[in-house]
């Protein structure tokens, strides 16, 4: 049988980072303006890569993930603002499914459904999905993340009892950064938890090389006016510990 390798992205290096440091036997390849690194997680056989920031440049490097390294899944890792008013700096929120918001081509179409696909909502690989959700709760309970990240720190980002929701993503080139941006998107798609600016895409392209998806956003801003202040925080800070922690126990 062929040999399974699975493709990990983040959109930048802080969602990347901590991954790259537990990468065993790693080579480096550049394509296309990114830098993709070969190597193994456990057994597994995994190529990370980070795609920078939006659809565009996201679906780039899906599919030259896909095309070049021959990945067989995808799991994309990264930070993304909260939107439904529970969801918290610190939480995590795994794709059940994943909405492109800024897509409309009304009135030809419905609003948000991608032309010639009719398709609106991408769904993500439930198996998948399912177990990074229990590894999640594990790692979010005080007694393992206390020891992952200084009290000090998680009270800097007043984060208490974080948890895990399985729900959907709203993906838009657009950094959410007022209540007015968080409004109009709560009242249009009043199901989104959160909202980042990659997902979408990514689960779109492998909607359409039918390769399993899936999407992990650990909340760092709640997507309004205090968003960038909270985001660069958050990605200095914190973003490594829970990708690292998240991918890593996946394959051990
Ligand atoms: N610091 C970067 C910009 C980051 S954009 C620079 O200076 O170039 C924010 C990134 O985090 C995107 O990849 C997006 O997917 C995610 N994200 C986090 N919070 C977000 C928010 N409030 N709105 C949209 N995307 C957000």
């Amino acid at each position: 049988m062929e040999e399974q390798i699975i493709g990990i992205m983040g959109a930048i290096p802080q969602e990347v980072e901590g991954i790259l440091g537990v990468l065993q036997n790693k080579t480096a390849h550049s394509i296309g303006n990114r830098t993709y690194y070969q190597g193994f997680l456990g057994q597994q056989k995994v190529v990370l890569v980070y795609s920078r920031i939006g659809k565009v440049a996201a679906s780039a490097t899906a599919s030259a993930l896909l095309l070049h390294f021959r990945v067989s899944e995808i799991i994309f890792i990264g930070v993304a603002g909260g939107i439904a008013p529970h969801i918290e700096v610190g939480d995590v929120v795994v794709a059940k499914d994943l909405i492109q918001y800024d897509m409309d081509v009304s009135p030809l179409r419905p609003k948000y459904e991608i032309p010639l696909l009719n398709k609106t909502y991408f769904e993500t690989n439930e198996l998948r999905s399912n177990q990074v959700l229990r590894q999640i709760e594990n790692f979010l309970s005080p007694q393992v993340l206390t020891t992952k990240i200084a009290a000090d720190e998680l009270r800097k980002f007043a984060i208490q009892q974080p948890k895990v929701y399985l729900g959907t993503i709203a993906s838009g080139d657009q950094f959410f950064s007022t209540d007015q941006q968080k409004e109009n998107l709560q009242q249009a798609l009043p199901e989104v938890l959160c909202v980042e600016m990659e997902g979408a895409a990514v689960a779109q392209v492998c909607y359409e090389y039918n390769i399993p998806c899936s999407v992990i956003r650990t909340i760092s801003d709640k997507a309004n006016q205090e968003a960038s202040f909270s985001f660069e925080f958050f990605v200095q800070k914190i973003s490594q510990v829970y990708g690292q922690e998240i991918i890593e126990k996946l394959f051990q």
